[in-house]
C-alpha cells in the first residue's frame, strides 16, 4: 500500500537502526521526547525501542488528549446526563475513561443516554434526529480535532439547531511543551514533533523550542521508518551542535499548516486564561473555549456544570508518567490494580496512552515489524 509498505520495509528499517547506532555517541545519553500519543503507540506496536542503542532513550510526552484530561472534567461532562432529556455523545476512546462515579460506559449501563460518535458531525446528526432531546458533544483533542468541532458549531448556528451544544475540552500543544521544558525534573535533548497537530498548526510554532531552548525538533510521521528517520535527523543535529525545526512528515504536514482549519478555529474559539491538565497542573492559555458569539452552542455557558476538581487516586502515578519522569511499568499499579480491562488511570484506556501501549505490546516482545503490522 502506497505510503505504508515503503515505510515498513525491513531493509530500510534495519538501515535506519544502523544509522542511529552509528550516530549515537557512546559517551552521551540521549533523552528524546515523542510528544504525540500516536508516536508512543507506534513505538510500542512496532517494537522500535528494540532497534535503539541503550543510550538513546525515548520519553513519552503529553500528546494523548484522553490521558491529559483531568477526572473533574469527565465528571462535569457526565453531570449533564442526570437530566433524561440529555444525550451525551463522545468518541469511543472516551467511553472507558474513569470519572469519580464511573466511566461514560458505566453511566450508559445505569440507563443514561450515552452514545459513541465518530465525529462531531455525527453528534449534530443525532441532534437533528432527536429534536425533543439535547445532544451534548464531549469534545476532546488537540488542534488536530478542534477544527472539526469548530466547523460543526458553525454549521449548528447556520442551521439554527438549538438542541446541540459542545462541552469543550480542546487543548493546545505548545503550552504543554513549554510546561514540560520548565519542569525542573526534566532533561531532554530533543523532540519528535507531533505529526497530526502539525497538519493544522504547521512547523513554525515550534521554532522557539529550537531558538530559545536550544532543542532540536523534527516533526514526524507515524510509520516505523518515519519515527526512526526522525531520530536519525535529531541525532545528526545533536552531533553537529545544531538546533532547528525540521519536517520529516512533508508528505502530510505543510510548513505553514492549514489556513482554512486555523481560520475556523479562530472564528469559534478563544484561549482560556488557564486550564487544568492531568499531571501538569494548571497551564495558562493552554485550552480553547467557545467565543461568546457561539454561546448558544457551548454547554458550559448554557447549562450549570459543577466545576469539579478531583485528584487522581493516591497510588496512581499518571502525572509522573505523563511528564516522562516515570516509565509506565514504574507506576506501582501498572499491570496489577491498573490494566486495560480495569483501568485506574486514563493512560491505560486510550490506545495512545503510554500505559496501555506498554501493557499491550511489551509483553509480546520481540515483535517484528511484519508481525506488528498485522496486529
Ligand atoms: S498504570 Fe494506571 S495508574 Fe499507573 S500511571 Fe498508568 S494509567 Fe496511571
Amino acid at each position: 500500500m502506497k505510503y505504508v509498505d515503503e515505510f515498513r520495509a525491513p531493509e530500510l528499517i534495519s538501515k535506519a537502526g544502523e544509522e542511529i547506532r552509528r550516530l549515537a555517541d557512546p559517551k552521551r545519553h540521549y533523552r528524546i521526547m515523542e510528544v504525540c500519543g500516536g508516536h508512543t503507540h507506534a513505538i510500542y506496536r512496532f517494537g522500535l525501542k528494540d532497534l535503539l542503542p541503550e543510550n538513546v532513550e525515548l520519553i513519552h510526552g503529553p500528546g494523548c488528549p484522553v490521558c491529559v484530561l483531568p477526572m473533574g472534567r469527565i465528571d462535569d461532562g457526565l453531570s449533564l446526563t442526570a437530566e433524561p432529556e440529555f444525550i451525551f455523545a463522545a468518541f469511543g476512546d472516551m467511553m472507558r475513561v474513569p470519572g469519580t462515579h464511573g466511566s461514560p460506559l458505566e453511566y450508559k449501563a445505569r440507563g443514561m443516554d450515552v452514545r459513541i460518535v465518530y465525529s462531531p458531525a455525527d453528534a449534530l446528526k443525532l441532534a437533528r434526529l432527536n429534536p425533543q432531546k439535547h445532544v451534548v458533544f464531549f469534545a476532546i483533542g488537540f488542534e488536530t480535532t478542534a477544527p472539526s468541532t469548530a466547523l460543526t458549531i458553525i454549521r449548528a448556528k447556520a442551521e439554527g439547531l438549538r438542541n446541540f451544544s459542545v462541552f469543550c475540552n480542546h487543548v493546545t500543544i505548545i503550552p504543554a511543551i513549554r510546561a514540560i521544558l520548565d519542569s525542573p525534573d526534566m532533561r531532554l535533548d530533543g523532540f519528535v514533533g507531533p505529526g497530526h497537530v502539525s497538519t493544522v498548526i504547521g512547523c513554525r510554532p515550534y521554532e522557539w523550542i529550537a531558538k530559545d531552548q536550544g532543542k532540536p525538533v523534527v516533526v514526524s510521521g507515524f510509520e516505523p521508518l518515519d519515527i526512526l528517520q526522525s531520530i536519525v535527523m535529531l541525532l545528526r543535529q545533536l552531533r553537529d551542535g545544531q538546533a532547528i525545526v525540521e519536517n520529516q512528515y512533508k508528505r502530510v504536514v505543510p510548513w505553514e499548516g492549514n489556513p482554512a482549519a486555523l481560520r475556523a478555529m479562530a472564528e469559534v474559539f478563544e484561549l482560556r486564561p488557564y486550564f487544568e491538565w492531568r499531571g501538569l497542573g494548571f497551564i495558562s492559555q493552554s485550552a480553547l473555549k467557545i467565543r461568546a458569539a457561539y454561546a448558544e452552542w457551548d454547554s458550559e455557558q448554557r447549562f450549570t456544570v459543577p466545576g469539579v476538581r478531583v485528584t487522581d487516586p493516591k497510588a496512581a502515578q499518571c502525572g509522573e508518567v505523563l511528564k516522562g519522569v516515570l516509565k509506565p511499568s514504574q507506576c506501582k499499579l501498572f499491570g496489577r490494580e491498573c490494566t486495560p480491562e480495569q483501568p485506574v488511570g486514563a493512560l491505560m484506556v486510550s490506545s495512545e496512552g503510554s500505559c496501555a501501549a506498554h501493557y499491550n505490546y511489551s509483553q509480546h516482545r520481540p515483535v517484528t515489524i511484519a508481525a506488528a503490522a498485522s496486529l
